[in-house]
Order: structure tokens, then sequence, then C-alpha cells
């Protein structure tokens, strides 16, 4: 969606509205008092300058005719002149006040609308598929909604006030002048508006540059994470790449910067030659009313009002301009917003909470997958039948599809081709948050949470997190308990380098953490580990395996793993290649196939020789 798809100067120029009905809804919904009061104290601000201009081209009239008269009529235009000083100071006290009042809201509306901003960015969020953060266009949103949640909405908000303001302002000033010349205002009201155009012509170039840049901007960001993080940090060192991605960020940079520098110059000098126009008008007029002066034709008190109001003018026009020219950045932002919270979410399906034959266990049937926007299918044409209470061990080189089909399982992705039953119920069927319940995965790249050693296990069963016994008892099955004993404060040891007196665990550890945290999830009745132990040793591998047997007697297991120590303990093993089961059969069966799995079984024995 472009707010520039016209090229009409005039509905340019309204596009800088279109999003501060939705800022202005946002800001309503998190506080409706305090949009009120900010909308009254901007209304206060706007209709008061011209009044105090006015009040105090009385008090010179006054003054300027006690130099005249004597006696009583001198005595009476004293206490007048008096009256419009306390009568301005007053005006000035209000306005003052509104301003303040204005301040004071817009601080306290910047931290709530930060807040409910970032948590309305987060809940969407949590309602979008795993496609959705593959997906390079869509994750680009995400992260420039998230970059500046706290501070665009309300800035919006505040400079379409302030233009709102600046219009009224000028429209009272408008009336008052009216009264010395029509033409006036029609001089000073046409000299504004080549300026206002040229703002709109250039915020909106600004705006379509910088939408186009946003690949490059994102690569910046990317660069920046790389080199500050710290998981990152080994290699750039080692690798030497720190001096090679510092280049590529300050190329990207350069380009960015050649086009913004044309168009800030351009920018300036188109302001500054038509803010002369509206300058020159401006002072036409200036000398229009002291000649009217001179002549007679208006007094000196009255001069000094439209003085007073021409410079209030002015101020009012250069003010409404930044505000123009800022509101598109704002209006660029929430554009991305809008897009983000408004994109559409499929509906997750199904609300049975068990299945007809709970013995049937998993079924595939004919399953295919296509990643999108990928020619080649991840799985093809997948029959399996996993009963209750079977173990099932998958192999294959990379790539042949191995996590794809546990990605399917779990519903993360719903397969292109064919169907897949649980419990003979279609997985599309089950109610997603049971079917999660039931399920304990650890994927490859599980993830290792910045939180205490209770947490990071308890979390895979989030109703026991606080139940120490359990996460022991898990810990115990993940044989994590052993180490996690001896770190300083045992489970309560804060993990990763992110905190304060964090403990780094080495990568076999954070592997029996992940276990663990898998056999949290006692209620699950299938469990699935696809290939989290890489880094554990072979025969702590192995007393794992023994152990998830014993473990997952009469629950469903799946193992994928390169290690046929493992593999040949499962009831049943699948061989994938390129998307399809090529071979399948107990260890003994396959073996006696003489196929691809007993090539790499007895090469694996050979090297253990
Ligand atoms: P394995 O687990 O056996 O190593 P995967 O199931 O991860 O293999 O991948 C199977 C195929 O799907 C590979 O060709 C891989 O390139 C592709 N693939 C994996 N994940 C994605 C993804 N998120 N988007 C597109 N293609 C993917």
């Amino acid at each position: 969606m472009d707010t520039q798809t016209s090229s009409n100067p005039v509905s340019k120029f309204i596009s800088v509205f279109r999003y501060s009905s939705v800022a202005i809804g946002i800001v309503w919904d998190t506080s409706a008092a305090l949009t009120v009061v900010m909308a009254a104290t901007t209304l206060v601000s706007g209709i008061l300058p011209a009044a105090i201009a006015s009040v105090g081209g009385l008090f010179v009239d006054a003054v300027a005719s006690a130099f005249q008269e004597t006696g009583a009529s001198a005595q009476q235009l004293r206490s007048e002149a008096l009256y419009y000083v306390f009568l301005e100071a007053g005006l000035v006290v209000l306005i003052t006040a509104a301003q303040r009042i204005n301040t004071v809201c817009q601080s306290i509306l910047r931290v709530l609308l930060g807040n409910k901003i970032n948590v309305m960015i987060l809940e969407k969020a949590l309602t979008l598929e795993l496609a959705h953060f593959e997906d390079s266009e869509f994750y680009d949103k995400l992260v420039r909604a998230r970059r500046e949640a706290s501070s665009r909405p309300l800035s919006l908000v505040i400079k379409t006030f302030d233009l709102f303001r600046d219009n009224i302002l000028l429209v009272t000033i408008g009336i008052w002048l009216y009264q010395f010349s029509p033409y006036a205002v029609l001089l000073l009201g046409l000299a504004g508006v080549p300026a206002f155009l040229a703002e709109a012509k250039f915020s909106g170039e600004a705006f379509r540059i910088h939408r186009r840049r946003s690949a490059e901007r994102r690569m910046q960001i990317y660069l920046e994470m790389v080199l500050t993080r710290e998981d990152g940090v080994k290699e750039i060192k080692l690798l030497q790449l720190g001096k090679l991605f510092v280049q590529r960020y300050v190329d990207i940079f350069k380009n960015i910067y050649k086009e913004d520098k044309s168009l800030v110059l351009r920018r300036g000098f188109w302001g500054y030659v038509l803010g002369l126009l509206a300058s020159a008008a401006f002072y036409f007029a200036y000398g229009w009313v002291g000649f009217a002066a001179i002549a007679g034709t208006i007094t000196i008190g009255q001069m000094t009002m439209y003085i007073a109001q021409f410079r209030l003018g002015q101020n009012a026009v250069t003010s409404s301009l930044t505000a123009v020219n800022g509101m598109y950045e704002d209006n660029l932002y929430l554009s991305n917003l809008s897009e983000y919270l408004a994109h559409k979410v499929p509906e997750q399906t199904g609300s049975k909470t068990r299945g007809p034959d709970p013995a049937d266990g998993i079924r595939f049937e004919n399953v295919s997958f296509h990643y999108p926007g990928s020619e080649n299918p991840a799985l093809h044409n997948i029959t399996l039948h996993i009963h209750s209470g079977e173990s099932l061990a998958i192999v294959g080189e990379n790539g042949s599809g191995k996590t794809t089909l546990i990605k399917l399982l779990t519903r993360l992705y719903v397969p292109t081709g064919g169907n897949i039953f649980l419990e003979g119920l279609e997985l599309s069927a089950w109610d997603i948050d049971t079917l999660r319940q039931k399920i304990g995965v650890i994927f490859q790249d599980f993830s290792r949470y910045q939180l205490i050693v209770g947490e990071n296990i308890g979390i895979g069963d989030v109703k026991n997190i606080h139940h120490d016994e359990y996460v022991a008892e898990a810990a115990r099955k993940g044989m994590a308990d052993v180490f996690v004993k001896d770190l300083p404060a045992a489970y309560k040891t804060q993990l990763g380098t992110w905190f304060k007196d964090g403990k780094e665990l080495s990568g076999g550890q954070w592997q029996k953490i992940a276990l663990s945290r898998a056999f949290m999830r006692s209620q699950a009745d299938i469990l699935i580990l696809d290939e989290p132990t890489a880094a554990i040793d072979a025969k702590a591998e192995a007393e794992i395996f023994e152990h998830f047997r014993e473990l997952t007697a009469n629950k469903i297991s799946i193992i994928i793993s390169h290690r046929f120590s493992t593999v040949r303990r499962a009831d049943y093993i699948i061989v994938l290649d390129q998307a399809e089961i090529l071979e399948r059969g107990t260890h003994k069966e396959l073996l006696h196939l003489d196929g691809q799995y007993a090539t790499l079984f007895k090469l694996q024995a050979k090297g253990y020789q």
C-alpha cells in the first residue's frame, strides 16, 4: 500500500492525514480522557494567541489616547490600559497552563502508548504461523513495526494536533485581518500555498525512497546484530569478518546517503525560495498596514495588533510546514504497523480434543509438502503408520525432509497434499492447544533461554514450572542433574551471558537441558527428538536413549539421529531420501535388505572398530 499513489499535489497533501485517524484511534483506546484533554488544550492554544495580540493592540490604543487626554478621561484611559495589562497577563497564564497540561499529557501518553503498541505487536505475533516468520517481506514488517513503536504514533498525533492548532490560529487571524482587508487575507493565504505543496512533494519522495530502501536497511540491521551479538562474535573474530561487514554496512549507508542528501538539498533550496515568497508577502502586508496607519485609516493600536498577528501567522505557517514534514515519516511507520496488524491470519481450525481410535497412533497418507515458493517438494507421497506405543527412527541425508515431517506432524505447517491422522482423527480437526500438549518435541536448533536452570527445564510444561520436584525429575531423566548440582546456585543459576552472573554451558550441557525440557512434558504421549544429541558423546547418547525407551515405553517416540547405535533400538526405521521413503523396516530387516541403510550402518560400524 503506497500512500503516494496519486500525482495530484492536493491529494498528496491530503494523504498526510491518512493515518492520523488510525493514530488518534490507538491513542483514544489507550486513554480517552488524556486524548480529550490534549484536544481541548490544543484548541485553547490555537485560539488564544490572536486574542492576546488584539488585547495588546487595545492596550497600545489606550496608552496613545491617554497621551492626548487630560483630567478625568485620562484617568479612565489609564485604568483601561491597566485592565488590558491584566487581561493580557490572564490570557497568557491561561495559554501557558494549556501548553503545560498538553506537554504533561504527551509524556504520560508516550509511555502508555509505547507499551500498548508493543503489546499489540507481540500479541499479533503469537497468532502468526511459522511460515510468516520465514517470509522475509512479512518479517520485515514485524521488525519495522517494533523498531519505533514507542515514538511514532504519538508523534503523529502530536503533529496532527499541532497542525490543527496552527490552522485554528490562522483562521482566527484571518477573521481579524478580514476587517482590515479581505485582499490581505487572500494574499497571505496564497503566499503560503507553494511552500506547502513543495513540502508535500518532497515528503512524498522521502516516503517512497524509504520504502524502496527497506531491504538495504534491513541488511544493515542484520549486520549490526551479527557484529554485536555474542553468538556471532566467535566467527567474526576467527574468520576476520569484522572489517568486511563494517565495510558492507558503510557502503549501504553511503548509497542511501547519496539519495537522501540530494533530497535534503533540494528540499532545503525550495523550502528557502518558497519561504522567501511567503516572507515577501508578509512584508508587503507589513508596509501596507504601516501606510494605512499613517493615512489614519487604522489606529496605532490596530497596526500593532495586525503586525503581531502577521508574526503569529508566519510562525504558524512555519510550524505547520514542520508538522507536515514530519508527518510523512510517521505515516510511513503507521502504514507499516497497520499492514502488520491487519494481516489476515488463517483461523486455527479444529476443536476436537480426542480421536475416535487412540490405539491407531499416527498415520500419514500420501502426504506431500512444498515450501512456499519452492519448486521441489520437501516431502513426496509419504505413507506411514506409527502404532501407539511404537518407536520410530528416521534416518536420511541432510535436506531429505526429516525435520519437515516433524513440522507437519506438529501442525507448524499444513501438508500441501494428503492427510495426517492422529488417533484416527485428521490433524486439522484437532484443537490446536490439545494437539500441542500431546506432543513433546526438541528440535535440533532448540532454544537456549536466558533464564535460570529451573525455568529452562520447567517451561517444558508451563503448568508445573514452579514444581521443583518435577523439574528435578525431568533433569534426572535428561541427565542434566549431574552437572546442574555443581552450578553455583544449582537450579537457581542464571544461564547464558546476557544477564548478571549468567553461566554459559557447553553445547552438550545445553542439549541435556533441552532434553530435560522434553521429559518435563510428562503428559505428552508423543515424544520427538530431532537430532538434539549431536553434541553429546556417543556413550551418553546411548545411555540417554536407553532411558528414553524406558520412559516412553507406552508412548510414541520419534527419533531423528545420525547415530546407528541409537537408531537400531527403534521398533521401526524409515530411510528418507530426497523427500521420499526409500527403505522401511526393523533394523534387522533393513540390514537384510542390504540397501542404503545397511551400507551406512556398516560404514559407521567400521569407523568405530
Ligand atoms: P532434514 O531435516 O532432513 O535435514 P529438512 O526437512 O529440514 O531436511 O529440509 C527438507 C528440504 O526442505 C530441504 O531441501 C530444505 O532446503 C527445504 N527447506 C527446509 N526448511 C525450509 C523453509 N523454511 N523454507 C523453504 N525450504 C525449506
